[in-house]
């Protein structure tokens, strides 16, 4: 059987890192495209010089915002940052990143014949006002505000998506992803689950925004990853949720971490950011019979983990 060649975009990012090791891991070639904005060679830890010296693995610097000509039989279109401080940093990059990065990936699936799986988002539904959030769901998104370059960004991707399927008959997937975590996060990423481990693990208090009421479903990055798989490898061109549909405070959150480290952490209250969701879960009910999903890492064996990857980073042995 030949080997198969994966383009994964974005693949030097939190998810892309660990899903390219996954996909170089089953035998596959991986080319691993990004830009580096937010991702890093770094993320594969001392194995770089191994893949590339294997001849199955590839990076290519490149910004998706332009055209590129690769042969592929499979693309994971991931590249896009993905917190809220790193988006909204040049907002207008993000809108092009989605818009024209997707565009440009979808039109290198339809002339190289290759199956594309976008990394869509759970912000397609903004601020959700059902409860937990299914694929019909059509969301609650602030067209002009802060986020908007993202969560539109996103929308007018799965709509791009959609429309080289029905149109040119180009094979999709769309992964709605929810809030995931683990190794490899960005010390700087500015998310919650990092900004909270590694101030903790710091002595700093945990900055937490607005009243700490609001909910977020975090799910471990390898069980995230093996949903994108089976999702690739399914026959399914719609969009379908993925993460973990245990839901928590981020004053709970507090509490998961404090457990962890076996410290009592101190907070600090901030203000919330704007269009910030005070709700999300997913209803996993899609990916479950399709996809046979299950993830499997709870939060309190998925934040050890984390935990243990951010001390090593910030060389903490205490
Ligand atoms: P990340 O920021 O760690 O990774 C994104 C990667 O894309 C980085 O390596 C970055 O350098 C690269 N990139 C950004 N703009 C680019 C461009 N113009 N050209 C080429 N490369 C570019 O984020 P992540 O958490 O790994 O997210 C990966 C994907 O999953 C993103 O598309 C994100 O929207 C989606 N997603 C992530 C989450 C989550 O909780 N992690 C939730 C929903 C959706
Ligand atoms: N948040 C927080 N403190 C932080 C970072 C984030 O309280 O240091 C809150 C944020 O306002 C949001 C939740 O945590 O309500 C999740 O934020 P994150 O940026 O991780 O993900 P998103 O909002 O995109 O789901």
């Amino acid at each position: 059987m030949s080997v198969k060649t994966v383009l994964v975009t974005g693949g030097t990012g939190f998810i892309g890192s660990h899903l390219c090791l996954r996909l170089f891991e089953e035998g596959a070639r991986v080319i691993c495209l990004d830009n580096c904005f937010t991702g890093s060679l770094e993320n594969f830890g001392g194995r770089y010089q191994e893949l590339v010296l294997s001849g199955r693995f590839e990076f290519i610097r490149h910004d998706v915002v332009d055209p590129i000509k690769i042969e592929a039989d499979e693309i994971y279109h991931l590249a896009c940052p993905a917190s809220p401080v790193h988006y909204q940093y040049n907002s207008i990059k993000t809108i092009k990143t989605n818009v024209l990065g997707t565009y440009h990936m979808l039109g290198l699936a339809k002339r190289a014949g290759a199956r594309i799986l976008l990394a869509s988002t759970s912000e397609v539904y903004g601020d959700p006002q059902v409860h937990p959030q299914p694929e019909s769901y059509w969301g609650h998104v602030n067209p002009i505000g802060l986020r908007s370059c993202y969560d539109e960004g996103k929308r007018v991707a799965e709509t791009l998506a959609c429309d080289y399927h029905r149109q040119n008959g180009v094979d999709v997937r769309i992964a709605r992803i929810f809030n995931t975590y683990g190794p490899s996060m960005a010390v700087d990423d500015g998310r919650v689950m990092s900004n909270f481990i590694c101030q903790a693990l710091q002595g700093q208090p945990v900055t937490v925004y607005g009243d700490g009421k609001q909910t977020r479903s975090f799910c471990y990055v390898s069980d995230l990853v093996d949903g994108l798989c089976r999702l690739m490898a399914s026959d399914y061109a719609q969009p379908v949720n993925l993460g973990n549909d245990g839901e928590i405070t981020m004053l709970e959150l507090v509490g998961s971490i404090e457990s962890s480290l076996g410290v009592k952490v101190s907070t600090v209250y901030e203000a919330l950011p704007a269009d910030d969701p005070v709700h999300r879960r997913p209803d996993l009910t899609l990916a479950r019979k399709l996809l046979a999903y299950a993830p499997v890492v709870g939060l309190d064996e998925g934040i050890g983990k984390t935990v243990a990857y951010f001390r090593r980073i910030l060389g903490i042995d205490r």
